[in-house]
């Protein structure tokens, strides 16, 4: 090599080793340089910022219609499950084709296609959801991931403030086996170890993860994703039952290990500034006037019975 090459040689190399770098300098370590207090870009310069606390006393209510899920109850011959230890993002993530599962209703403007679910879990039962309700964190919480179709693809939607939408569902541990989650078990042993992946897994149902029968009871807000680059195009939603899985469930979760060989466990990033933003929630409105009235009611009747009583005693 000359030497006039060589400088521009050793240029080039720096800068590819920066932008590798780059991609890969973020983790969840609070205590960690790179951890999520000097994540960069819009993690760090963003406004909407995602998760959140949701602090009930503080959130709107909203008229929201129920959502309707296409798919969720069935499985699906169009495609298959590929499950993946993501050592790149911290997790453990179910990926299938896009239009064959979709969100819509629900207070959502559009229609969002599903492309994937993962989890967030911690170290113990005290800590592991993102979001947190009235300051309560929960053990693990679970996202369905979709973007709108609106447009072209995950990639394009993901930069578009109306780009995706995440159903997000608390998670507790305690009691029996929960049968929606029992795979679980079977792909978190397949998959223990970091960038490991497991293809052709036969759908199962998405419905039975969800607190199906009080799906109309739900948090909305505007926020990020909660990974670098944190993008603020997702439209939230948290359920606001959350659903159990036995300490078993739990415990396959935890058997993970990182990408430097390192339990994955704590692979939620801490709760953002709310700012500006309101919460909506879809159960919660305000009190019933017909109530207050009745209270009035009670109100003259008691105040009738005291003017009776006294004249029964001293009218004579
Ligand atoms: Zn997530």
């Amino acid at each position: 090599m000359n030497s006039f090459l060589l400088p521009v040689f050793i240029c080039v190399s720096w800068m590819a080793l920066s932008v590798f770098a780059t991609a890969n300098s973020w983790s969840y370590n609070v205590t960690s340089q790179d951890g999520p207090k000097n994540w960069k870009g819009i993690c760090k310069s963003g406004t909407e910022q995602s998760p959140i606390n949701i602090k009930i006393s503080d959130t709107k209510y909203e008229k929201m219609t129920d959502f309707i899920l296409t798919n969720y109850e069935n499985q699906p011959s169009e495609t298959n499950f590929t499950a993946v230890n993501n050592g790149n993002i911290g997790t453990i993530v179910f990926k299938f084709k896009p239009k064959i599962y979709s969100v819509r209703g629900g207070g959502l403007d559009g229609v969002f296609t599903t492309v994937q679910f993962h989890f967030h879990w911690g170290s113990d039962k005290t800590k592991g959801s993102e979001h947190t309700l009235d300051g309560k964190a929960y053990a693990a919480e679970l996202h369905f991931v979709s973007y709108n179709t609106r447009y072209s693809g995950f990639d394009v939607a993901k930069n578009k403030s109306d780009g995706l939408a995440v159903l997000g569902v608390f998670i507790e541990v305690g009691g029996e086996t929960n049968q929606a989650f029992s795979f679980l078990t079977e792909y978190a042993t397949k998959l223990a170890n970091s960038s490991s992946s497991w293809s052709n897994i036969r759908p199962f149902g998405l419905a039975p993860m969800l607190p199906w029968t009080t799906l109309q009871k739900y948090f909305r807000y505007h926020g990020s994703l909660t990974i670098p680059g944190c993008q603020e195009s997702v439209t939230w939603t948290l359920f606001k039952e959350s659903v159990k899985i036995s300490s078993e469930q739990m415990k396959s979760l935890r058997n993970l290990t990182n990408a430097s060989g390192k339990q994955l466990v704590n692979n939620y990033r801490p709760v953002q500034p709310l700012n500006k933003r309101t919460v909506k929630n879809s159960f919660l409105p305000p009190s019933c006037p017909v109530i207050r009235s009745t209270s009035i009611i009670i109100d003259i009747n008691a105040g009738l019975f005291s003017l009776m009583l006294l004249s029964a005693l001293f009218g004579h």
